[in-house]
């Protein structure tokens, strides 16, 4: 198993590990800061620095499946192509520093808020969401147009009231008890540990007078975000599609 150490602080830039397997597909470590790929957001890239001060670059990160495909408790460091001869030095036990490409994390932390800024703004179902370092895309299971300038002028009034993110957990029954929470259709949140981690936005009596609400958003989430809205900065809807009858989906980019 591997130690998640992103769920807890996301601004954990890199971690000492120990190496406990090595294949051509990847490399798992006791404990890690690379994000797999899942809930939409693309896993990380960056490198693990070997104890020899040699860097091998990582491309991608996936959570582990086992023979049978199914999902395990590993997080799998996928190396770039040309990194067979450090990928030969390496062995379980080894201790490398890994390293995540923080640049490119960075703007994946402020996509993936962004997108729940518009699960306030557009209160539907989502039915679609993937988010890149260079754009996200998020889709609303709606039949009714978007207004591009109305939810631009909505996100940059959330960055400016600099609202708190905060990670939480709820547990399974309270989950239960408030299925609304859900805002995904296509996606159901992990349960089976217990508890089930949550991000929320806008906290405390303070925000409610600057935005008419205490909570802005509130949802079941695995992914890594930033820890206020104003480090969003000027992330913007370049594009909202018809994709079909029932979904229009909703493009960020960087402005
Ligand atoms: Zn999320």
């Amino acid at each position: 198993m591997t130690q998640d150490l992103f769920r807890k602080d996301a601004y954990l830039k890199d971690c000492t590990a120990t190496v406990t397997g090595v294949a051509d597909h990847g490399i798992t470590l006791d404990r890690t800061v690379f994000y797999p790929l899942g809930g939409g957001q693309a896993g990380d890239a960056g490198v693990l620095v070997l104890a020899n001060g040699n860097p091998l670059a990582i491309i991608d990160t996936r959570k582990g499946k086992d023979d049978e495909g199914r999902p395990t408790a590993e997080i799998v460091h996928v190396p770039a192509p040309g990194q067979e001869a450090l990928l030969g030095q390496l062995r379980p036990g080894d201790s490398v520093t890994a390293r995540v490409d923080w640049e490119r994390r960075h703007r994946l932390m402020r996509f993936h808020t962004t997108t729940h800024l518009l699960c306030h703004l557009v209160p539907q179902l989502v039915n679609g969401c993937s988010i890149t370092p260079d754009y996200a895309r998020l889709d609303f299971n709606m039949t009714d147009p978007l207004d591009k300038e109305a939810l631009n002028l909505g996100i940059a009034r959330l960055v400016a009231a600099a609202l708190p993110v905060a990670v939480g957990s709820i547990t399974d029954e309270e989950l239960d008890a408030n299925p609304a929470l859900v805002k995904s259709m296509s996606v159901q949140p992990p349960r089976g540990t217990g508890r089930i981690r949550t991000i929320m936005i806008g906290t405390g009596a303070a925000d409610a007078a600057r935005i008419g609400g205490e909570v802005i958003d509130f949802q079941p989430c695995g992914g890594t975000h930033v820890a206020n809205t104003a480090e969003i900065g000027a992330v913007i809807v370049t594009k909202i599609e018809k994709k079909s009858a029932t979904t229009r989906r909703v493009v960020l980019g960087f402005a």
